[in-house]
């Protein structure tokens, strides 16, 4: 497919904030895409593989300069303070290649597959030296771009293509291009498929065949699946209205999400639940996996949580968060930060799946193939019970062992993945808690010079698609000065600053993309953010690198506290 035509729906998406019309635009192009170009569904969400893969593009704003700069003939310099005015990298590009055009250079016709293919080369690109063939790469494509050409290419490249267009937008204009007189039940089947199996491109081309091929996606250890999420009660008594008499309750482990798989050949695969694959960054558990499960293939759900190698204690979810994103001294940190896992949930047990089974079948399945061990693998502590004074000893136990709370879950309730229904809930004690992202920062003064030190939060707004970020306040409590257990100015300034998009004194502007969660003391109504919201005194607790960004609290979330407060 040409890459212009690529580019025209992207100018379109662009243009409009309108979900329906983003929908139409998206399904009139796909109604062209051919079976050979369905990676071009990768690209509409920025992306060169399914988002679950681990391989991304990996370019620094630093090395788009300098090819940006070879292609225009003009200098570093002119190009940064051209991107200082404009504030889009993707926009100096499309300006500076309609200067270059004007004076006449010819250009052939790019591709998708091109681009796609030559895209994949950069990812490999990598370790010292690799630099300038990064540069000429980018330089051979930008040369041979038209200006709007340029611009998406820069955009993909910093991983910013501002379209605002979600998975979930790319779900639905799919079930509107192959099933428009069916729109309702092909929307829910296309979720259904992409959530046991997270590949845009193949649900796509599932699609397109008919809503039986569509039925037929399963799941497949080895390629990751949506976890299902928890609804929040604020009482045992709620948590029984929820999902009747009698309930299973179960430790709210204080750790992160991990979804075990192994497949027939053995391999085994470890995925967070933003889909990332970890299975390098922990060998402990791959082998707690092979020693302590007794079934040749199998998915399963889990919680990893850390504990002090010394004492054993068991410690919150920020003392070993920084696992996840660790790539080198991976042994000595496995060692200095060890993690039991917690399993709770059976997906898939040798060949066949268990997700539309009952959960009490699911979890009697599971307890049968684990061998317990402290410390490394165990089942999740569970009670299974109609009372209510029963229920309150146990959640007092979960707390008194340095547990968050408790896990309610209906006995019946079959496994949804990637939903937040109520057949799971969870229960914790009363303290208020965000998972918000940073949209903005502040460099710091004296002691705190050079860092960033004052974050501005924001929520996700309700509407089209959570795709648009509502400030809620700002933060600079919580954060350590030190590099110690917990969140550091310096680990949050060097997250933030290549993901800066504009910068006025010490102002900054950031990409949302980082995490963090939030404690405080009150929410108030203010003028002073644009939710109409401001946090009273919040501290921020944890970096929540394992969290997806449509996963962050919401508005909603924000009215519902701030209600409740009252
Ligand atoms: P929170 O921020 O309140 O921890 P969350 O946003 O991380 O919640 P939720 O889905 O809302 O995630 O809460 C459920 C999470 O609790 C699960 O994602 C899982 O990581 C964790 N968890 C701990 N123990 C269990 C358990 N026994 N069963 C299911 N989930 C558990």
């Amino acid at each position: 497919m040409r890459y212009s035509e690529l580019c025209k729906v992207y100018e379109e998406l662009g243009a409009t904030t309108k979900r329906l019309e983003k929908i139409a635009i998206l399904s009139e192009f796909l109604k062209k895409v051919r079976e050979n170009d369905k990676e071009v569904l990768y690209l509409l969400l920025g992306n060169l593989y399914p988002s679950y893969d681990p391989r991304e593009i990996g370019i620094s704003t630093q090395t788009v300069i300098k090819a940006l700069a070879k292609a225009a003939g003009i200098s570093d310099e002119k190009i940064v303070s051209e991107w200082k005015k404009i504030g889009d990298l993707g926009q100096v590009a499309e300006l500076l290649i309609t200067k270059k055009k004007q004076s006449g250079l010819f250009h052939g016709e790019l591709t998708t597959e091109k681009i796609i293919s030559d895209l994949r080369e950069l990812a490999k690109m990598q370790g010292k030296g690799t630099v300038g063939k990064k540069i000429d790469l980018i330089a051979g494509l930008l040369s041979n771009s038209k200006p709007v050409e340029a611009k998406y290419l820069v955009r993909i490249l910093l991983a910013d293509l501002r379209i605002g267009v979600q998975d979930s937008t790319l779900r639905d204009s799919i079930a509107d291009t192959f099933f428009p007189d069916n729109k309702k039940i092909a929307s829910e089947k296309v979720q259904h498929a992409y959530d046991l199996n997270p590949d845009i491109a193949l649900i796509f081309e599932k699609a397109r065949h008919g809503l039986k091929e569509l039925d037929k996606v399963s799941l497949k250890p080895g390629s990751p699946i949506k976890a299902m999420l928890a609804q929040k009660v604020d009482s045992i008594e709620e948590g029984f209205e929820v999902v009747g008499k009698p309930a299973v309750f179960e430790y709210k482990y204080d750790g992160f999400r991990l979804m075990i798989n192994k497949d027939e050949k053995g391999n085994i695969s470890l995925f967070t639940r933003r889909l990332d694959n970890v299975t390098n960054q922990f060998p402990d558990v791959v082998s707690f996996i092979r020693e302590f499960v007794n079934a040749k293939s199998f998915m399963i759900d889990s919680e990893a949580v850390g504990y002090d190698p010394k004492t054993k204690k068991y410690l919150p979810f920020q003392s070993v968060s920084q696992r996840i994103k660790r790539k080198y001294d991976i042994d000595k940190t496995a060692k200095d930060f060890p993690v039991e896992l917690n399993v709770f949930d059976l997906l898939m047990l040798d060949g066949e799946s268990y997700i539309g089974r009952p959960f009490i079948e699911r979890t009697k399945a599971l307890r049968k193939i684990i061998k317990n061990k402290e410390y490394k693998l165990v089942c999740a502590k569970q009670l299974i019970t109609d009372s209510e004074k029963e229920a309150k000893l146990f959640f007092n136990k979960a707390l008194k062992d340095n547990q968050e709370g408790l896990m309610v879950k209906n006995l019946n309730a079959v496994y949804k993945p990637g939903s937040r229904v109520g057949y799971m809930l969870k229960l914790k004690p009363e303290h208020r808690d965000l998972d918000l992202v940073i949209v903005g920062a502040e460099y710091g003064t004296g002691k705190r010079a050079g860092w960033l030190s004052s974050f501005i939060l924001a929520c996700k707004s309700d509407k089209h698609g959570g795709g648009e970020f509502l400030e809620v306040g700002r933060v600079g409590t919580g954060i350590k000065e030190k590099l110690d257990i917990g969140v550091s100015f310096l680990e949050l300034t060097n997250l933030l600053k290549p993901l800066i998009t504009k910068s006025s004194g010490k102002e900054v502007k950031v990409k949302p993309k980082i995490i963090v969660s939030v404690i405080f003391q009150e929410i108030q109504k203010s003028p002073t953010y644009n939710s109409g919201y401001a946090l009273r005194f919040p501290r921020v607790t944890a970096l929540r690198m394992d969290k997806p960004l449509n996963e962050i609290n919401s508005l909603k979330d924000i009215e519902r506290e701030y209600g409740e407060q009252k």
